[in-house]
């Protein structure tokens, strides 16, 4: 599983950009939540064949599972509270989700955190890559049609998204 971000950990995590941040976690009742939506994939998700073959399908072309044992990735807090702000992804690897989203609890947590990773496993904005997987990853109820996203830097191959 990713590793997540907190006082503790010795990562040197991206600087804040474009109104994103990268910070610890240290209240306990978001690392609970994130917790929680992390042993839902684990146990639920992270075999699942259909889920595994549609990150398959993503520019990287590894498994849901390769990318879920990658321990180069990491899952920062971002304190915005802002309305339909999930998650962001830097350079394949540094995730950060949002206090909206983890207030939101485990589901919505878990499918951000897939969404998330099919950046890092090369899903782009200028399309529904990243959302589509949840329609495959057993969080359907979760998938949202309109969620595309963008660039952070507006670089287009600097693999940093957010959505
Ligand atoms: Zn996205």
């Amino acid at each position: 599983m990713p590793n997540i971000h907190t006082t503790k950990s010795s990562y040197k995590a991206p600087s804040s950009i474009q109104g994103w941040s990268w910070l610890p976690y240290s209240s306990s009742s978001y690392l609970q939540t994130l917790d929680s939506a992390i042993s839902l994939i684990d146990n639920n998700i992270k075999t699942n064949k259909s889920c595994n073959q549609a990150f398959k399908k993503l520019p990287s072309g590894r498994k849901f599972s390769d990318i879920w044992n990658d321990s180069s990735i990491w899952i920062s807090l971002d304190p915005s509270n802002m309305k339909d702000k999930y998650g962001a992804t830097l350079s394949n690897k540094h995730i950060t989700l949002t206090a909206y989203t983890l207030k939101m609890g485990k589901w919505t947590t878990a499918a951000t955190l897939i969404h998330e990773l099919a950046h890092v496993g090369g899903a782009l904005n200028t399309n529904t890559d990243a959302e589509d997987v949840l329609l495959k990853c057993l969080l359907r109820g979760l998938h949202d049609p309109n969620i595309i996203g963008g660039l952070i830097n507006g670089k287009k191959n600097n693999s940093s998204y957010f959505c």
